[in-house]
């Protein structure tokens, strides 16, 4: 039987369907190449932006029409969120939400169609590890899933449910298996990813995950956390870094969201604009051209043009490498969806591309405040002009020429 997945949304998503994947081959299904050939459809769904949903429903419903005698099977957050949009349709087979996705293929045998377990305030962590990554150089490790956080903002608590984590063995037992693969850089993830800790030892956090990761083999490696929310760092967590740059790579992606404290407040993030900032010193104090990149929402209620001034210049003073800018979504359930001084969807999107040009200026300065610095490129693949490109350290791309493959090497290089 052929399979295909379709996945929408982050990078938790993509894992969970490269483990389906797996699991599926593992059990003697063939992956379809094409989506005419596939006879099970397995689509993991998003619902973080209204959208990301309309996209979701749109593609259930064109495979429903397209491929009539194909089984189509929904998951993801869209589905947990809106199950009735899928289980209402008589073209699906199953909905799952964002529980049962350990077990996934299970789920074919069931008699009814909607196996939603909407209290997604009491999930249990489900353990999908991969062995040999999506892609195959860098390979993505989850962690941790569900938020307790409760941005005003965000319906992911409400669609990944409550914080939880995986135990500490599982993780460096996928982690020996990824390098035992070849994958040359760990991604460390979740939903949450700085609230991990062990589920059997509550003072067994990030930190200490990541100590235990430093020598898990002999060939070279390096690891990088994909996010972590800026009142999640600790000096240990400092320190380690500091301490391990061959290792750990000096890149942190900390979600800003605004640069306003009116709105930060509004937004109910966990820290003010002072200590984000300090945690940035504290970070640049130990670790000599550290990398900072994060994401900004525009246009969140009450955003006027001071408070958006307030986030340009915060940006531009922290010198942020890359920012991820979004156009606020009012998303059901949050409280922000409840707000008033709702900012026009154009001023949303305008905000949005002063933020992009800010970003390839910050960039800009940043690889200038490198120059005839040597960084270390994990070479992903050949371009269409024939270099070989990758991302170094702290996370700049790269691309340089070679008479032959040097796919999956770390190269060496000089910032001109
Ligand atoms: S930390 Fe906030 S933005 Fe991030 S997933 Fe949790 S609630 Fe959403």
């Amino acid at each position: 039987m052929k399979f295909k997945i379709i996945t929408f949304g982050c990078k938790v998503n993509s894992y969970e369907s490269e483990s389906l994947k797996e699991r599926l081959l593992e059990e003697g299904y063939q992956e379809a190449k094409k989506e005419e050939d596939a006879d099970y459809f397995f689509v993991n769904t998003c619902a973080v932006t209204n959208e990301a949903e309309k996209k979701d429903l749109k593609k259930v419903r064109s495979l429903g029409r397209n491929y009539p005698s194909a089984r189509i099977v929904v998951m993801g957050c869209s589905s947990q969120l809106h199950k009735e949009r899928y289980t209402s349709l008589p073209q699906v087979d199953v909905v799952i939400g964002n529980s049962k996705k350990g077990m996934v293929e299970q789920c074919l045998e069931s008699k009814t169609n909607d196996l939603v377990d909407l209290d997604s305030r009491h999930f249990h962590y489900e353990d999908t590890p991969t062995k040999f990554g999506e892609k195959n150089v860098r390979g993505y490790i989850k962690v941790q899933d569900g938020c307790d956080n409760f941005c005003s903002y965000c319906v992911v608590p409400f669609t990944r449910g409550n914080s939880r984590s995986r135990k500490r063995e599982s993780i460096l037992q996928e982690a020996k298996d990824l390098l035992a693969s070849g994958i040359k850089e760990l991604i460390i993830g979740g939903i949450d990813t700085g609230s991990y800790h062990d589920p059997e030892d509550k003072s067994y956090d990030l930190t200490h995950l990541l100590r235990d990761m430093l020598s898990l083999s002999n060939k070279p490696y390096r690891i990088r956390v994909s996010s972590i929310e800026a009142s999640q760092i600790s000096e240990e967590y400092i320190d380690l870094f500091a301490s391990h740059q061959d290792i750990l790579c000096p890149h942190f992606h900390m979600p800003l969201q605004s640069g306003s404290e009116t709105i930060l407040k509004k937004m109910n993030r966990k820290y003010t604009l002072e200590e984000f900032e300090s945690k940035v010193n504290q970070i640049k104090a130990k670790i000599k051209d550290a990398a900072f990149s994060c994401d900004v929402i525009t246009g969140f209620p009450g955003e006027g043009e001071k408070e958006f001034e307030d986030t340009y210049q915060f940006c531009k003073k922290i010198g942020f490498m890359r920012i991820h800018a979004f156009p606020y979504s009012e998303r059901p359930f949050t409280a922000a969806g409840r707000m008033k001084d709702s900012v026009p969807v154009y001023l949303r999107q305008a905000r949005v591309r002063e933020l992009i040009k800010l970003s390839d200026e910050n960039e800009k300065a940043y690889r200038k405040q490198l120059k005839g610095k040597e960084v270390t490129v994990l070479i992903e693949e050949k371009n269409k002009s024939g270099l070989y490109e990758g991302y170094s350290e702290n996370y700049l791309r790269f691309d340089v020429s070679a008479d032959k493959s040097i796919v999956g090497q770390f190269y060496r290089l000089k910032i001109d």
